[in-house]
C-alpha cells in the first residue's frame, strides 16, 4: 500500500507518492504544494513565488483584502482535490487520493448561505478539534436566531441600540445575513469590506450604513439601531462609548459562549453560541463520515478529543501543528 506520512512542522506536512503537501503553513514551506484552507489570518502567510498554492478563488480574494498575496491559485492538482468545509466563504478541505482527508476549520451544519463540511472516505483523517469536548453542544441555529430577534425587538421597544459582535471574517457576514431585517442597519468598516467580497460572490448581504470608528460615535443616529461589529471587549474604548453615549447593548457570538463565564470575560451584556466550527457531536459525525483507520486531531481539545475517539474504538492521536520540535509521525502505528 502507498502510504502517506503526516508530520507537524510549520503547519502540517503530508508526503504522498513522492509529493509533499504543506497544509496551512504559517510561513513559506518547502513543499510541492501549499494548501490554504481558508482566509483566517491564523492560517495565513504569503507563499514564495514559485509555490503551487491550492486554495479557492474566494480564499485568494479574501486573503488579498487582508494583505496576503497568494499569487495564482488552483483548486486541485494531480492526485488531490478540494471539498467545501462549511467554515466560511471559500473554506475547503483537502482530499489527497483516498489516503488523507484534511478538514482545516470545519462546520458540521448548514447556516444561511453556508453548507456543511463534506466528507469522503479516507484512510487518514486530519481534523480540527477546536470544540472537541462534550460540553460544547450548540443549539439549533434557527432557534438561536429567533432568540436574538426577540432580544433585539425588546431593546428596540426600549429605544436602545444593539451591537452584534463576531469575528470580522465569517461570523460578521452570518450576522449581517441573519439580522439585516432590522433598520437602521449599521455596518462597522472592519466588516464592510469583507461583506463586499461576500456580496460579489452572490451572498445576499444588505449594505447598510458603513460606520468608521475614526469618525467618532457622534456620527451615529439617535434611537435604536443594529450594528454589525468585529468582536471587541465591552471594556474597549469604542464599546464603552457606545454604551455610555448611546445606551447600546452588546451581544457577542462565539462557540465559546457555550461555556459558563464567557459573556463576563468579554464584557458583553449577552452572548450566544453561534459558531463556524463543529460542535462535539458534529466532530464525532465527521469522523464517522470519513471512517478512517487513523485520526489526527489539531487545535483546541486535541488531546481530549483523540482520547474520546480511542474510547469509541478509533485509532486517534493529537497532532500539535505548530511545535517545530515535534518528530514525524508514521501513520497507522
Ligand atoms: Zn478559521
Amino acid at each position: 500500500m502507498v502510504s502517506a506520512k503526516v508530520s507537524a512542522n510549520n503547519g502540517i506536512q503530508v508526503d504522498y507518492q513522492g509529493k509533499r503537501f504543506a497544509l496551512d503553513p504559517t510561513s513559506p514551506a518547502r513543499a510541492d504544494y501549499t494548501f490554504v484552507s481558508h482566509a483566517h489570518v491564523d492560517h495565513m502567510h504569503t507563499p514564495s513565488r514559485n509555490a503551487t498554492v491550492i486554495a479557492s478563488e474566494e480564499t485568494r480574494e479574501l486573503a488579498a483584502a487582508r494583505g496576503f498575496d497568494l499569487g495564482d491559485t488552483v483548486e486541485s492538482v494531480d492526485g488531490a482535490d478540494t471539498l467545501d468545509s462549511g467554515h466560511i466563504l471559500g473554506s475547503r478541505a483537502l482530499a489527497v487520493g483516498e489516503e488523507v482527508y484534511y478538514t482545516g476549520d470545519a462546520s458540521g451544519r448548514e447556516r444561511g448561505f453556508l453548507g456543511k463540511c463534506k466528507t469522503r472516505r479516507s484512510r487518514v483523517l486530519i481534523m480540527e478539534s477546536t470544540f472537541g469536548s462534550p460540553e460544547y453542544v450548540f443549539p439549533q441555529t434557527a432557534k438561536l436566531v429567533k432568540e436574538v430577534n426577540s432580544l433585539v425587538g425588546e431593546m428596540f421597544h426600549r429605544g436602545r441600540p444593539v451591537v452584534l459582535m463576531g469575528y470580522p471574517l465569517g461570523k460578521a457576514q452570518l450576522l449581517t445575513y441573519y439580522f439585516s431585517t432590522w433598520s437602521p442597519l449599521i455596518v462597522h468598516s472592519g466588516v464592510a469590506r469583507m461583506n463586499e467580497i461576500y456580496a460579489s460572490h452572490g451572498v445576499p448581504l444588505k449594505v447598510g450604513t458603513v460606520f468608521d470608528p475614526a469618525d467618532g460615535t457622534d456620527s451615529l443616529p439617535r434611537g435604536p439601531w443594529v450594528m454589525i461589529s468585529p468582536m471587541s471587549s465591552g471594556r474597549s474604548q469604542l464599546m464603552s462609548e457606545l454604551r455610555r453615549k448611546h445606551g447600546a447593548v452588546l451581544v457577542a457570538f462565539s462557540g465559546w459562549a457555550a461555556r459558563e463565564g464567557y459573556r463576563r470575560s468579554i464584557g458583553a451584556d449577552f452572548a450566544f453560541p453561534l459558531s463556524d466550527h463543529c460542535d462535539y457531536p458534529e466532530l464525532v459525525r465527521l469522523v464517522q463520515g470519513v471512517s478512517p483507520d487513523v485520526v489526527y486531531t489539531t487545535h483546541g481539545f486535541a488531546a481530549e478529543f483523540a482520547a474520546d475517539l480511542r474510547h469509541m474504538g478509533f485509532t486517534a492521536r493529537p497532532l500539535a501543528p505548530y511545535q517545530s520540535s515535534l518528530g514525524d509521525f508514521a501513520n497507522g502505528d
